[in-house]
């Protein structure tokens, strides 16, 4: 059925392009295509037809030695839990196609210190991440655990099997490749300065200026203190606090301790509305992508997880989670 749609879809798209070449050149090459695509087509059609009872069939006859299998896996499992002393052990969550941390759950490490990404509310770990981590563990068929963490340990837990993923509005950089596989982006972020609303700091410029000399504050190893340690400590343009969350560094941007605060636009916008007397600056540090990172050494998990996020993303489902959290500007 599913190759039906697809095959509709792609010659719908081919004559909805034949039908936009305005160059004689490209729609006869169009037409061409169009055409070759038509008869392939055709052909493909029945094959389809054919191969989707093939499929069916043998489908069915899968399934029934899967249960089989899964009867006897399961056993094996069970009495492989039992021999296993310790908890932190991976176990197979589905014999035979992926491991997790612990058996039957998809564990996320994270900082629940990043509205609206991630946050406490009531006790229970909300945001955005956290309803992307449980729809991906609902397509994997598990439960989603979530181990809340400083940002700094997160890397490590991901690296270490302890977690399964790393879900934290956490960018990809070449630096944190090396440590960790990142999924598809799924969210972008962006690098913003917050300053107190007298600030002499107007633009992101002013902190690059020639004699420039700032306090920055920012959550300690994000993407905000990797720059500005590059772009201002490094070039002796000012000094960097490091704070190990977000909101500590806009308190002290409050208290006059730094001059201003580099950090992601989302938890910006909710600290700001928190505190008086703050802005953001219009001008833009960086643009960066949201992953979530996942150990090198657990392929078959990466793979599932990233098809699921994939799935997530095409099907709209991430798009809705975001944009109950974020409203279009
Ligand atoms: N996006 C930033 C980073 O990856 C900050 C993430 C965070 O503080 N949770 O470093």
């Amino acid at each position: 059925m599913k190759k039906w749609i697809a095959l509709l879809l792609a010659s719908a798209m081919v004559l909805s392009m034949a039908g936009c070449g305005s160059e004689p050149k490209e729609s006869s090459q169009a037409e061409e295509s169009s055409q070759a695509e038509e008869s392939s087509q055709a052909e493909e059609s029945s094959q389809a037809e054919e191969s989707s009872q093939a499929e069916e069939s043998s489908q069915a006859e899968e399934s029934s030695q899967a249960d089989s299998a899964d009867a006897d896996q399961g056993n094996a499992g069970e009495s492989e839990v039992g021999e296993e002393s310790s908890e932190d052990a991976p176990t197979a969550s589905e014999p035979g196609s992926f491991t997790t941390a612990v058996e039957g759950k998809l564990t996320m490490a994270t900082n629940a210190a990043f509205p609206p990404y991630e946050y406490v509310e009531g006790g229970e770990i909300a945001g955005i991440d956290a309803e992307i981590a449980a729809a991906i563990a609902g397509k994997l068929g598990l439960e989603l655990l979530i181990d809340d963490m400083e940002f700094d340990s997160i890397t490590e837990a991901v690296k270490s099997g302890k977690a399964d993923l790393g879900l934290a509005g956490m960018t990809v950089t070449p630096d944190r490749q090396e440590e960790v596989d990142f999924t598809v982006s799924y969210a972008t972020g962006v690098q913003v300065v917050i300053v107190t609303e007298d600030s002499a700091i107007t633009s992101v410029d002013d902190l690059f200026a020639e004699g420039a000399n700032h306090v920055v504050g920012v959550q300690r190893n994000t993407t905000g203190d990797i720059y500005t340690t590059d772009d201002i400590e490094d070039e002796g343009l000012g000094t960097i606090d490091r704070y190990s969350k977000g909101a500590e560094a806009v308190q002290a941007l409050k208290t006059g301790k730094v001059d201003c605060v580099v950090i992601d636009n989302e938890p910006a916008k909710a600290f700001v509305a928190e505190v008086e007397g703050l802005k953001i600056l219009e001008t833009e540090y960086v643009t960066e992508d949201y992953a979530a990172a996942m150990s090198k050494d657990n392929k078959a998990l990466y793979d599932a997880v990233n098809a699921a996020l994939q799935e997530l993303i095409a099907d709209g489902t991430i798009q809705g989670i975001i944009d109950k959290y974020i409203s279009a500007e």
